[in-house]
């Protein structure tokens, strides 16, 4: 079998407990220590996992155990998977609706879901936290959160193809949600973007439904507050 050698500890490992890329062999103990952390922030850099079950395993499995850039990760997560007849069904809207299981893992965090639990709220705490690690810009932050919303507006994986037809119409804003209930889910989506984007970017949002300007918005307060 073959043995990869951490570049930290010295010690080896399957590739399974290793992280590799950009010329990089971490193992999973090392990449949660803060020096090396901050080493690879200061490249620009994450180690990451980006899995979710769709179909008979036709989700892109690109990212799974990579030590990438943040350019690497937004460009991944925008694009497209392949799924559908249409172009564009971004891998980033499965992530957030495919019904089986899936994870994320990012440096030391890990998220992981079961049948039925997969949330678009999951993908947005993970972008959040590539954004704390200064790997995405605050553009492609604002960018993925609005393929959040889009995302999330579409309704569920199955419903995709259906969307981008509409889509390539320019029709989208005739988009239909086929969800019953789907105002209260909305409701409670919305609520959580806003929460989950409060706590992170720490400014109060009142407005109950927040659109893509609305975030772009709260997207350049944050930089003031960085800035200052
Ligand atoms: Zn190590």
């Amino acid at each position: 079998m073959e043995t990869y050698k951490c570049i930290e500890c010295g010690k080896e490992f399957s590739r399974r407990e290793v992280f590799t890329g950009h010329d990089l062999i971490l193992c999973c103990e090392c990449i949660r220590e803060t020096t090396v952390k901050n080493q690879l922030m200061k490249k620009g850099l994450i180690a990451a996992t980006v899995y979710c079950k769709i179909y008979a395993e036709n989700f892109p499995t690109t990212i799974d155990g990579n030590i990438i850039s943040g350019q690497e990760l937004y460009d991944f997560l925008i694009d497209s998977c392949g799924c559908t007849e249409m172009e564009g069904d971004l891998n980033i809207w499965y992530i957030g609706s495919n019904e089986k299981h899936g994870c994320l893992m990012l440096n030391d965090r890990i998220w992981e879901w079961g049948w039925g639990d997969s949330s678009f709220i999951t993908v947005l705490e993970f972008i959040q936290y590539a954004y704390e690690f200064e790997a995405l810009t605050f553009d492609q932050l604002n960018d993925l959160i609005e393929k959040i919303i889009e995302g999330h507006k579409i309704g569920g994986m199955y419903h995709i193809d259906s969307y981008l037809e509409l889509k390539s119409d320019g029709r989208e804003r005739d988009w239909v949600n086929p969800e019953r209930n789907w105002k209260q889910i909305s409701k409670k989506f919305f609520s959580n973007v806003l929460t989950s984007i409060n706590q992170k970017i720490g400014t109060v949002m009142t407005s109950s439904l927040p659109n893509a300007k609305c975030v772009a918005i709260m997207g350049s307060k944050k930089k003031e507050i960085k800035d200052e």
